[in-house]
Order: C-alpha cells, then structure tokens, then sequence
C-alpha cells in the first residue's frame, strides 16, 4: 500500500484539534492536514455554557459571524447557591458586556468541523488510527474507516486531541497526573412550557453540586458532580437521582416544569494533566493536555486556545524553531497551575459541609511550617503503589532525591523553582509535600 504523505495528522476533532486545524490552515493553507475522528458524534452529549470571550478566539478563526447563526443561546450568566443557602447572581454582561452561549455540543463539534473541512482540512470520521512506529521522523499509522477500508499514512507532526484518554501522547510515554476523582451525572428534561426559571444554575450540597441550564431544542441538562466512589452507578439508576436531588432543593423546583426525563448519562470529570505536553515532534492539546473542572465552564475555551496555541507550536516547530515546543510546554503547564490555584479558592468558599468527604478533599490549605525539616522515607516509590495526586512521577522523584537529607521545606521549594523540571506554583508544591507526608513517603524530623 503506497502511503500517503501529509504534514500534521490531528487525532480527534473536538473543538482543540479543529480550532489548531483552522489556525494552522489559516496561517499555512499550503499545508496537508488531516483530521482522524473516532466518532461519529451521533453519541448525545451534555448541553455545555461557553463563557463571552470565546468570541475573541471565534474572531481570529474567522468563524464567528458564522456560529452565530447556529442556533445556539445566548447564557447571560450562571446563578449559583455556593457558600450560604443564597442565590447570587454571576453576570457576564456586567463583566464583559457581551453574553456567553448555551450549546448543543454535537452541533457545536458538527460546525467546527465544517468550517475546518472549509479551510482544506481532510477529515476522516468515525475511522480508526494505529501508530504503526517512527521511522526517519516521520510518524506511521495504519487508517481503517468504519467501512474497513485501509490506508496508510505518514505524517510530520502528530498532534493529540483525543480528549482526556490522550491515547497517543500515552504510547509517546507522557503520564497522567489526576487532581480529583470528579464525575458527572447527567439528564436530559424535556421543558414543559420553555421556561424554567434562571438560565444556568449551580447549587451545592453535601455531596457535590449540581448544574442545570436551558438548552437550545426546550431541553434542561441537570448534572449531579461528585466523585465517583460517592456515585454508585446502581444506586442512582434506581431512585438514588431523586434522593440526591432532595438536597438540592432550587435544582429540585426546577423540575417541576418538566416532564419526561432521559436516561441518566455518567461521565469522567476529575481535573488531570499530563507531565509532558510534547515531544520530538508531537503535541498534546485541549482535554488531551489538561481538563479543568466543568464548574469553571472553561473547557471548550481552553481547548480552543491551546488548539490555537499549538498551530502556532506547530508551525514555528516545522519551521525549525527548536525551542518552540519548549514554550507551548511552559504556557500551557502556566495555564494549567493557575487554573488549580482558582479551583482550590472556588471550593474553599464553600464550607457548610466540612464533615463530607467531598468537600474535604477539596479544603487543601496550607498547613506546612516552611522551617519543617523534611526526609525521604524511602529513595523511591514504585509505580502505582500510590495514587497519582498533584505530582507527576518525575516531580515525585525530584522530591524525593532531594529530601535524601533533610531539609527545610522552603528549600525543597527553592530547589524545585531553581531546577528545570516544570513550572509549578509555589502553594502546588507545597500541597505536593504535604500529600507526600501524609502518605509517609516522606517524613518531618526535628
Ligand atoms: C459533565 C461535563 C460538563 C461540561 N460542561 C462544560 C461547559 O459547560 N462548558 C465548557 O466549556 N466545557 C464543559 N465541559 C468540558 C468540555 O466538554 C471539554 O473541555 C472540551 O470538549 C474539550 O475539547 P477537546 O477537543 O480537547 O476534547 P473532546 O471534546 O473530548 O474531543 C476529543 C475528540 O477526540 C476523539 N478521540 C478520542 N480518542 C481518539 C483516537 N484515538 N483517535 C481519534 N479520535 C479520538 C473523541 O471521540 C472526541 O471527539 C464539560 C465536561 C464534562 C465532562
């Protein structure tokens, strides 16, 4: 089979790997871009809120006017009952003075990838790409589409946006690093009369919190967040929803101007990212890279932003920048950082339930004495003997070769700043150290 040679093979086409699609075609139309998509998105997905600046990542794309005329809704902003049994109102336009968007998802996908087939990228749906190896830099995948009809392919530049399973920056050795155990449960509500109260709704309660928003086709998504090993799949299939749903009362009236209620949908939603976003020749981008919390209604901003973020990688990499995959590594691993330090002040507002699980978990203060005196039990740990939380195995072991012996943990901190390894915050390695200690990896000695 002769194989067929293309510059950037792009594996998924959510919006990460068609928005890169359409910046890199807009900037290099010369290019031979191909999209693989392993769905065919008939799959129905959650009904999701797009925040107002999306419009300014929308603009450059040159997709704007365009979406508009999609039939999406506008969100003019989210109430939410966070912190005290209060509704507060959250508007976008007193902060933007534009509004957000409630989206049909698959509409959304269906557009994005339109417009990239617009622009000249190739897109094959519902196919199957298998890294076959590397060989002389270029990248081998056998293609098989749902008809089973094969090609062969060799690409350039592989750039992962398969969402959170990041399938191929994982055979490329990159680990992922979880922040939480999230999961979200969701349904669809058939409206009744079209109104339900207010757009978009956040309300917690003792075991997590649910989001409910008005769709476009008079449907209302309600999603119950919590983490998995507080979510018993049987449990709520048979009458445990409607018993969650009784502490969450606002959420709870919103129902009553509904009737028929879809089938009840699960969904990973922990926070995670990997410990390297690239390699020779490869990026990771959106959900792939990193996926934040739905509360911050920013994944599909995000993903769009580093898709664009990694066309300009991409290009400047093509075009022998060698430090250009250096640079998308650090913005990305900056962004990611400061989404976790947001996170952590959200939930910590929230202190009505400081008994739940759930929301211990999420109080992650800092408690460290940066005087404390701080020694690796062991020089090692082996691999998944213990959960993978805040720290990649290589910051893990940066940790753990310096504390051979002991040392303060503000120098532990200097020394992780001063080496190369990856950006990361300040607090973000002292909640590492204090994760390590309460595991007894490590331990304090006076
Ligand atoms: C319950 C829930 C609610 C959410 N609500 C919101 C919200 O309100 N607002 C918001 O902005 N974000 C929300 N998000 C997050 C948002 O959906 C994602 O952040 C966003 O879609 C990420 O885009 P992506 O392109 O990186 O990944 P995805 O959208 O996941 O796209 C990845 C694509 O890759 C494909 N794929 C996977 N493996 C392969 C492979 N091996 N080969 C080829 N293709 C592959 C998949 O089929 C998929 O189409 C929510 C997420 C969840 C879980």
């Amino acid at each position: 089979m002769q194989p067929t040679k293309i510059d950037i093979l792009i594996l998924g086409a959510g919006p990460a790997g068609t928005s890169l699609a359409l910046m890199l075609l807009k900037r290099a139309p010369h290019l031979k871009v191909r999209i693989v998509e392993k769905s065919d998105f008939s799959r129905e997905k959650t009904g999701e809120t797009l925040p107002p600046q999306i419009k300014d990542l929308m603009e450059p794309l040159g997709i704007f006017e365009q979406f508009q005329q999609e039939g999406h809704l506008p969100a003019h902003g989210t109430s939410v009952v966070w912190g005290a049994d209060l509704l507060q109102e959250n508007n976008f336009l007193l902060q933007t003075n534009s509004p957000g968007w409630r989206i049909d998802k698959n509409r959304f996908n269906w557009f994005l990838i339109r417009e990239a087939e617009k622009q000249g990228a190739q897109i094959n749906m519902d196919a199957h790409a298998k890294f076959t190896g590397k060989i002389q830099s270029l990248f081998h995948f056998l293609l098989t589409s749902n008809a089973g009809v094969e090609e062969s392919l060799q690409a350039s530049f592989v750039v992962d946006a398969t969402g959170r399973s990041a399938s191929f920056a994982a055979q490329m050795g990159a680990r992922k690093v979880r922040f939480d155990n999230l999961t979200g449960i969701w349904r669809f509500y058939q409206l009744s009369n079209g109104n339900c109260g207010v757009e978009t709704l956040v309300e917690a309660c003792a075991t997590g919190w649910w989001y409910s928003a008005s769709m476009p086709g008079n449907k209302l998504v309600v999603a119950y967040m919590t983490d998995s090993d507080l979510a018993p799949e049987q449990q709520l299939r048979q009458g445990g929803w409607e018993h969650q749903l009784n502490s969450a009362p606002r959420t709870q009236k919103r129902l009553k101007k509904t009737e028929g209620a879809g089938e009840l949908k699960f969904w990973p939603a922990a926070s995670q990212c990997l410990d390297a976003f690239c390699g020779e020749a490869w990026i990771a981008v959106g959900d792939a890279a990193g996926t934040f919390d739905p509360l911050s209604s920013q994944g599909v901003f995000k993903a769009m932003k580093s898709g664009i973020f990694g066309a300009y990688a991409a290009l400047d990499y093509l075009d022998g920048k060698t430090n250009a995959l250096e640079k998308y590594e650090q913005l990305v691993r900056r962004e990611f950082e400061n989404y976790l330090e947001i996170r952590s002040k959200f939930y910590q507002k929230e202190q009505r339930w400081s008994q739940s699980p759930f929301w211990q978990r999420r109080q992650d203060w800092v408690t460290l004495d940066p005087f404390s005196m701080l020694v690796a039990v062991e020089n090692s740990v082996p691999e998944n003997s213990q959960r993978n939380y805040l720290l990649s195995a290589k910051e893990r072991a940066f940790i753990l070769k310096t504390c051979t012996c002991a040392s303060p943990a503000k120098d532990i901190v200097a020394a992780f700043q001063a080496s190369a390894l990856s950006y990361k915050s300040n607090r973000n390695i002292i909640l590492g150290l204090q994760f390590l200690l309460q595991k007894n990896i490590l331990k304090q000695v006076s």
